[in-house]
C-alpha cells in the first residue's frame, strides 16, 4: 500500500503534485475571504456606518456565505481518494464552485454597497483564482467579474459616477483603465504562473539531479511522440543505448564521489555532442539513452563521434588522479510498426553484444555488419 501510494505520487505532473498540496487551502480561501466580507458588513452596519446597506440583502448575504464555507468544507474533506490522491472530478467541481463564489459575491457586493469604489478591489477577487494557475478558470472568472461589474454600472447609476469626483480624468475612464490594467495583471500572472512557472518545475521534476539530463519518468513522452511522427512518416529517428565501460572499477578504485564526477562529465559530453532537438535521459545508474532524430546515417556519426570524445577525455579528480573512461553503444533504428519497446530491446541486446565483444565501440548490427571500432 505504501510502495503504491510513492509511485502513483511519482507520475503526476508538477502541476498535479503542486495542486495535490495546496488543493486544502485554495479551496477555502475563497470562502473564509467572503464569510470575513459579511462579518465586517454586519458589524459596520450594526455600529451604523454602512446605512445604505439593505438589512434584507446583508441576511441573505451573510446566509450565502456561510453556505459557501459549508460547501467548501466539503470539497475539503472529500477531495482526495484513499492513496491521497487529490481526485480530479473534485478538484473540477471546486473550481466551478469557487468561480461562482467569486463572480456572486462580486455581484452582491456592487449592488449591496452602492456609491463605493468596490471596483477597485476586483484585483482582489480575480486573484482568489489566480493560485490553480488554471488559464479557462482565470479567464472565466475575470470575464465574469468585468462583466458583472460593467451591467452594475449600467444597472446602477450610483455606481457609474462618483458625484464628488475629484479625479484629473472622468471617473468612467479611470474604471476602464484600472479595469484593463486588472485584468492584464491577472492574466499576466496566471499565465507565467500557470505556464511558465510550472513549466519550468516540471523541468526540474523531469531532470536528474546528478547529470542534468532528463530521468525516466520523463522519458515515454519523449519516445511515444518520436514515434507517433514517425509513424505519420513526417521523420525517423534512432535510439543510442550508452554504458560506460568498467565504471564499477572507478567506483571501486577512486570512490563513488569520483564516479559522480566521471558520470556528469560524460553526460556533459553526451549532451554537447547531439544537436539541439535531440534528447539525453539518464536510463539507469550508468546507462545513458539518446533519442535522435535523424536516420541511421547520421545517427551512427554521432554515435561515433560522442563515442571518440569519451574516449579522448581525461578527467583530472581534484588534481590528484586522470581518469578515463570508454562508452559502450547500442544503436537501434526505428522502422515501419516497431514499438518503442522492441526498439529498446534491440539497442540493450546490441549493447550486451558490444560489452561482449571488447566494449569502447558502437554496434549498430548484431551480425554481419558488426564491427568493432576501438
Ligand atoms: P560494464 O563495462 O559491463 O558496463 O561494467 P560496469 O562495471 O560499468 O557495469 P556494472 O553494471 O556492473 O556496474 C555499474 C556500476 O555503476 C555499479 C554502480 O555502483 C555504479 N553506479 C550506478 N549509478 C551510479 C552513480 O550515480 N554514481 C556512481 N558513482 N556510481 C554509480
Ligand atoms: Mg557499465
Ligand atoms: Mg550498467
Amino acid at each position: 500500500m505504501n510502495s503504491e501510494v510513492k509511485v502513483s505520487q511519482k507520475e503526476m505532473s508538477a502541476l498535479d503534485a503542486y495542486l495535490n498540496k495546496v488543493y486544502k487551502i485554495i479551496i477555502l480561501v475563497p470562502p473564509i475571504a467572503a464569510l470575513m466580507a459579511s462579518v465586517t458588513f454586519t458589524i459596520f452596519k450594526i455600529v451604523g456606518w454602512y446605512e445604505v446597506v439593505n438589512p434584507v440583502a446583508l441576511v441573505i448575504f451573510d446566509l450565502s456565505d456561510i453556505t459557501y464555507l459549508i460547501i467548501a468544507i466539503y470539497f475539503y474533506r472529500t477531495g482526495f481518494d484513499a492513496q491521497g490522491i487529490l481526485r480530479h472530478d473534485k478538484l473540477k467541481a471546486g473550481k466551478i464552485f469557487i468561480s461562482a463564489v467569486i463572480i456572486i459575491q462580486w455581484n452582491f457586493i456592487s449592488y449591496m454597497v452602492p456609491a463605493r469604489e468596490w471596483w477597485a478591489f476586483a484585483f482582489f477577487f480575480i486573484a482568489l483564482a489566480i493560485f490553480f494557475f488554471d488559464m479557462k478558470m482565470i479567464t472565466c472568472v475575470t470575464g465574469g467579474v468585468v462583466i458583472s461589474t460593467i451591467i452594475s454600472w449600467i444597472l446602477n447609476g450610483e455606481n457609474l459616477l462618483m458625484p464628488d469626483s475629484k479625479y484629473f480624468m472622468p471617473d468612467f475612464i479611470l474604471r476602464i483603465i484600472c479595469i484593463v490594467l486588472t485584468t492584464t495583471t491577472v492574466i499576466t500572472l496566471t499565465y507565467f504562473g500557470g505556464k511558465y512557472l510550472v513549466e519550468e518545475l516540471e523541468k526540474y521534476v523531469n531532470y536528474d539531479t546528478l547529470t542534468h539530463l532528463l530521468n525516466r519518468r520523463s522519458m515515454d513522452n519523449y519516445l511515444n511522440a518520436a514515434r507517433v511522427e514517425a509513424e505519420k512518416g513526417a521523420a525517423t529517428f534512432c535510439l543510442l543505448l550508452m554504458d560506460i565501460d568498467d565504471f564499477k572499477k572507478v567506483n571501486d578504485t577512486y570512490g563513488h564521489d569520483c564516479g559522480d564526477e566521471v558520470l556528469k562529465f560524460v553526460a556533459g559530453i553526451i549532451s554537447n555532442g547531439v544537436r539541439k532537438d535531440d534528447n539525453v535521459f539518464r536510463w539507469g545508474g550508468e546507462e545513458i539513452l539518446v533519442l535522435l532524430n535523424t536516420g541511421e546515417g547520421k545517427a551512427v556519426s554521432i554515435a561515433e563521434k560522442i563515442r571518440r570524445e569519451v574516449e579522448g577525455f581525461v578527467l583530472n579528480y581534484r588534481d590528484e588522479v586522470k581518469i578515463s573512461v570508454t562508452l559502450t553503444i547500442g544503436l537501434a533504428t526505428y522502422g515501419s510498426g516497431k514499438s518503442i519497446q522492441e526498439m529498446m530491446d534491440e539497442a540493450d541486446a546490441k549493447l550486451y553484444y558490444g560489452k561482449r565483444h571488447g566494449k569502447n565501440q558502437v554496434v549498430k548490427d548484431l551480425s554481419s555488419d558488426f564491427e568493432v571500432q576501438s
